[in-house]
């Protein structure tokens, strides 16, 4: 058992993730960082990727080291396939194994179609999934080795339900549905899982970035009332992440307050 304390409360979690590597995208900031605690927490190494907010990324790394914690940061752009592959590398050759990859780090440029730019759709389009796409292949060939391998995409309900001014971010989070579930059957009888998380509207940066008479009438819509706790969608992917686990591959799992996808 470990024992990583808050502020506000203290937490005890059984350790089933002792000896296992995960590398989490966007693993410092918002639902990443829920992951990262979740994962550290039940014992994992977690070798957390950012891009650009390092002193987010120092304080989170120093923060869980503190309570006991492994945790390693990562700089690297999704987007750079050669970014992909040096985090890969860096985690391997300190660690020897990667056993899970949470495909977390994501991005919006919110506008309607008629005034989106091409390289508004190419920008989040090519961060979304591309960049699950190479991270994937950094990380395929080591985990096909040891014919064990784990790996969540974070996707979105606006990838299932579409979004007025959101056409290039849904299009990117339903077409990690395609990626994931082709992959799942192509690795299904190799001891590797694929599956998606989607969740609804979770409190962090990217949601906070929405006006709040927006946000209003999306909480509306939300049949639970409220936004969801980058901690619950966190407690999904663990429990993908899990040993139990591994006959669920190809799926989307939604986390997202009763709203109808
Ligand atoms: P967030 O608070 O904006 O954090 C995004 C994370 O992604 C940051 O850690 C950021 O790194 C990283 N990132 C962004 N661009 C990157 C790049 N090019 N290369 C590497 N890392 C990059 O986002 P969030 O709200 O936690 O969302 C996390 C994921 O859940 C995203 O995929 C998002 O689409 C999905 N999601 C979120 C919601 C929601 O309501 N929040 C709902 C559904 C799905 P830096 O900190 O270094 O910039």
């Amino acid at each position: 058992m470990t024992t990583l304390e808050s502020p506000t409360r203290q937490v005890v979690a059984p350790r089933i993730f002792d000896g296992r590597v995960a590398v989490v995208t966007g693993g410092t900031r918002g639902i990443g960082a829920a992951i990262t605690q979740e994962l550290v927490k039940h014992g994992a190494h977690v070798a957390a990727g950012y891009n650009r907010d390092l002193d987010t990324a120092s304080r989170l790394r120093d923060e869980l080291t503190a309570s006991g914690g492994s945790i390693s940061i990562h700089q690297g752009n999704v987007g750079e396939p050669g970014d992909c592959g040096r985090v890969i590398e860096d985690v391997l050759s300190t660690h020897g194994r990667v056993d899970f990859l949470v495909n977390n780090a994501g991005i919006t440029l919110d506008k309607t179609v008629r005034r989106m730019s091409l390289d508004d759709w190419h920008a989040v389009m090519h961060i979304n999934i591309s960049g699950a796409f190479y991270m994937i292949k950094a990380v395929l060939e080591h985990m096909l080795e040891r014919g064990s391998g784990r790996i969540v995409n974070l996707s979105s309900v606006i990838g299932q339900t579409g979004n007025i001014g959101q056409a290039n971010y849904a299009a990117s989070k339903a077409a990690l549905f395609g990626l994931s579930q082709s992959l799942a059957l192509e690795t299904a009888r190799k001891g590797i899982t694929v599956n998606c998380v989607a969740p609804g509207f979770i409190e962090t940066e990217m949601v906070s970035a929405i006006p709040e008479e927006i946000l209003k009438s999306i909480v509306d819509k939300v049949p639970v009332r409220r936004l969801g706790r980058p901690s619950e969608v966190a407690r999904v992917v663990r429990f993908l992440l899990e040993d139990d686990a591994a006959y669920i591959t190809g799926a989307v799992y939604t986390v997202n307050g009763g709203m109808s996808p």
